[in-house]
């Protein structure tokens, strides 16, 4: 099995969330299991800065108007062989990958991302310069998911599987592109690209591919409804039949307490003794009151509405009423950035937040931490709520898409059962995250819930092998 694996953004080399850290683990475990997966992504500077030694091996036509692009080849450290797009003037600039630094996306975004979608289309039909041929070529997110739009008018195509990261996110852009994208203008229609008069690469992706799936099963079922269809719940109940929800693993060796080099002590199920380390590293290093009491609340995040982060802030002083600290790690929304700061201001000693993406502290906060919060208004997957069990660190989540599918509520019954894993709220009010924290909080106090909560969580596998095995069936199947 020959599978094409394109994506906009690949951990460790160029992360902005979660399909940076599936792009690395999921080829990584596929590989693992003997399927011949290469990856496909753009040659950003921070990428080709990364990788100082590449081999071209193709010279490629891109877009109209565009000159021809160079195929470098490398290898990823775990083995996989990846192709990056070197083109200058398309990805190699300051700022971020699909902002500037002032936070505005790129006026050229349609053809950054066409490009890669373009290249992919090339590499999986008979017009390929590269004596490797994919079976399936699998695409991720809208920016790649022009993909099965150009393979649909293309010569010996392979079928596309695409895989939804987020709907919010779908790539729209006026129709004067259409043909700077040397797209046909046949498939600007709607049963076809067009969406309410602009280009969507998304809708594409989800029209032209042989196979759906997104990153849980209850988020796959969200996405053909109103409230969470974005505009693309019919298209999406209409393939229903080829729409798949498989949720995402975690990296176990990344994310290991017991080998983790970003935290204070290491620490297992078996002897969680050195998380009360962390724990104090992180009030130290956040300006916290050092307290082993106190339960800490931790929350790492973009900054949008979508992470439901406006309502964290805005009960701020209840939680830490409760008693209990506050830490928040992330970046975005400016409003959000300045209420998080002021709050931290505010209460010297009781909340701590730090604006800017720190990969290293992520992993405290989730080790350092007691609590988890993780109230998203909607949530494809999420990776932090798994972090967290795998850390002993009982998440608070909103029953949504993947965050329903991966924790399980402590009650009397879960704990019986001995599955409870963490604190699930259904109403998406304050009153009702606040009451789950101080669920939580209660449960934090009485040491026999507490530990069992954390050694169900951390005795949970959330690895890819199950994950790779299912993508493995469906690239099959086709
Ligand atoms: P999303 O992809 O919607 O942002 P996920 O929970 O799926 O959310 O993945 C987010 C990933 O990005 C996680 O690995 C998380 O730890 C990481 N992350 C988000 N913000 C930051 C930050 N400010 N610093 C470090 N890591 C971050």
């Amino acid at each position: 099995m020959r599978v094409l694996f394109v994506t906009s953004e690949i951990a460790p080399l160029i992360k902005t969330g979660g399909l940076a850290d599936v792009s690395a683990a999921l080829p990584a475990e596929l590989h693992a299991m003997g399927v011949d997966v290469r990856v496909l992504l753009p040659g950003y500077a921070q990428v080709l800065k990364a990788c100082p030694v590449l081999e071209s091996v193709a010279q490629l036509a891109g877009l109209p108007g565009l000159p021809e692009v160079n195929l470098l080849q490398g290898t990823l450290p775990d083995g996989v062989p990846f192709w990056v797009i070197d083109c200058p003037e398309m990805y190699q600039r300051g700022g971020g990958i699909y902002q500037d630094e002032h936070g505005q996306d790129w006026p050229d975004n349609a053809l950054r991302f066409g490009l890669l979608s373009k290249v992919a289309a090339l590499l999986g039909s008979s017009a390929t310069p590269l004596q490797w041929r994919p079976d399936v070529v699998h695409c991720n997110d809208w920016q790649s998911a022009l993909t099965p739009a150009y393979l649909h008018y293309a010569e010996g195509a392979v079928p596309v599987v695409m895989t939804v990261h987020n709907l919010a996110f779908q790539g729209i852009f006026p129709s004067s592109v259409v043909p700077e994208l040397g797209l046909s203008w046949d498939s600007f229609k709607p049963d076809g690209a067009e969406f309410y008069g602009n280009l969507s690469f998304l809708k594409a992706g989800l029209f032209y591919a042989r196979h759906i799936t997104t990153v849980s099963p209850s988020y796959a079922q969200e996405i053909q409804k109103d409230e969470l269809g974005f505009g693309l719940q019919g298209l999406l109940a209409s393939r229903s039949e080829s729409l798949t929800g498989i949720l995402n693993g975690i990296d176990n060796a990344e994310w290991n307490p017991e080998a983790d080099i970003n935290i204070a002590q290491p620490y297992s199920a078996a002897n969680l003794s050195g998380k009360a380390a962390s724990k104090q590293a992180l009030q130290k290093h956040m300006g916290l009151r050092v307290d082993p009491d106190i339960p800490v609340l931790g929350m790492v995040s973009r900054f949008t509405q979508q992470k439901g982060l406006d309502m964290v802030l805005e009960i701020a002083p209840e939680l830490i009423a409760l008693p209990a600290q506050l830490v928040l790690l992330g970046s975005g929304d400016t409003d959000m950035q300045r209420k998080a700061l002021d709050l931290a201001h505010h209460y010297p000693g009781q909340i701590g937040a730090y604006v800017g993406f720190d990969e290293g502290l992520s992993h405290l906060i989730e080790a350092g931490a007691d609590i988890f919060l993780m109230p998203s208004r909607f949530e494809p997957c999420g990776l932090n709520q798994m972090y967290s069990q795998r850390y002993g660190t009982p998440p608070v989540v909103h029953a949504t898409g993947g965050l329903r599918d991966s924790v399980v509520d402590c009650n009397a019954a879960t704990l019986g059962r001995g599955d409870a894993t963490g604190f699930v709220f259904d109403m998406l009010t304050t009153q009702s995250l606040l009451n789950t924290v101080q669920r939580a909080v209660t449960a934090f106090h009485d040491k026999g819930v507490w530990t069992a909560l954390q050694r169900n969580g951390m005795g949970k596998n959330f690895g890819w092998e199950k994950s790779a095995a299912a993508y493995l069936k469906i690239y099959s199947a086709l």
